[in-house]
């Protein structure tokens, strides 16, 4: 039990989340699970990242069908077997890494709890902030690519997807320095503003100076 605690606080921060939502489900520690050390991304298909769920079960909602009348869509949960008015938005992520224990490219999906730590936002707040931000997803997938990470796995459990679900996503870096990916791309946004501030100014100001020179030649050519 001391040993466990002791090396479980080697493990960074950004694991904690996921930790801490696996206890609340009474689900043992990711100690026990496969962790594959130092993997690459080198694909994301970011662009499918999020996905309608229903708001009971969280299953995926695939029927959709539109109300002729008012042109308000339904959604139809098969789990719970029914149309569903609570929906939210979730997060799947499917991805390519380069497993170096394996030597070779393996097939993973993430969601919710292995991507809100990283992204620093859960699935429904990055839809709210995607309206405002179209191109937050390209960035988090230029993020994402050749991203050198330590990826726990989550214990294997039949299904028929061939990828391997990834309980947390660890990115080797100084911890105390890493800024989840929506912060950066707040903090990326705001600096080429500033950039782009100072460059409109300057040209601006060489503008008018070269206005007032021609104001000024124009003026001495008058007769
Ligand atoms: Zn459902």
């Amino acid at each position: 039990m001391v040993r466990r605690k002791k090396k479980a606080k080697n493990f960074p921060r950004v694991v904690s989340f996921s930790l801490t939502a696996r206890r609340d489900k009474g689900q043992s520690d990711y100690l026990a699970m496969n962790v594959i050390y130092n993997a690459r991304i080198q694909q994301a298909f970011v662009r499918s990242i999020l996905f309608r769920s229903c708001g009971k079960c969280k299953g995926r909602l695939v029927y959709v069908s539109k109300n002729r009348n008012d042109q308000t869509a339904s959604f139809y949960c098969e789990a719970c077997q029914q149309f569903v008015q609570s929906i939210k938005a979730s997060y799947k992520l499917q991805f390519i890494a380069f497993n170096p224990q394996q030597q070779r490219f393996e097939n993973y999906v993430a969601y919710e709890d292995a991507l809100q730590p990283i992204l620093g936002r859960t699935a429904q707040e990055l839809e709210e902030f995607l309206k405002q931000n179209t191109n937050v997803l390209d960035f988090i997938e230029r993020q994402l690519l050749q991203l050198n990470c330590h990826l726990i796995l989550r214990v294997a459990r039949s299904n028929r997807d061939t990828a391997k679900g990834v309980e947390a996503i660890v990115p080797v870096v100084d911890q105390n320095e890493w800024v989840p990916i929506v912060q950066k791309f707040i903090e990326y946004k705001q600096q080429t503003t500033l950039k782009l501030d100072k460059v409109l100014q300057k040209e601006l100001s060489s503008l008018s100076l070269h206005l007032l020179e021609r104001l000024n030649v124009e003026s001495s050519m008058e007769p």
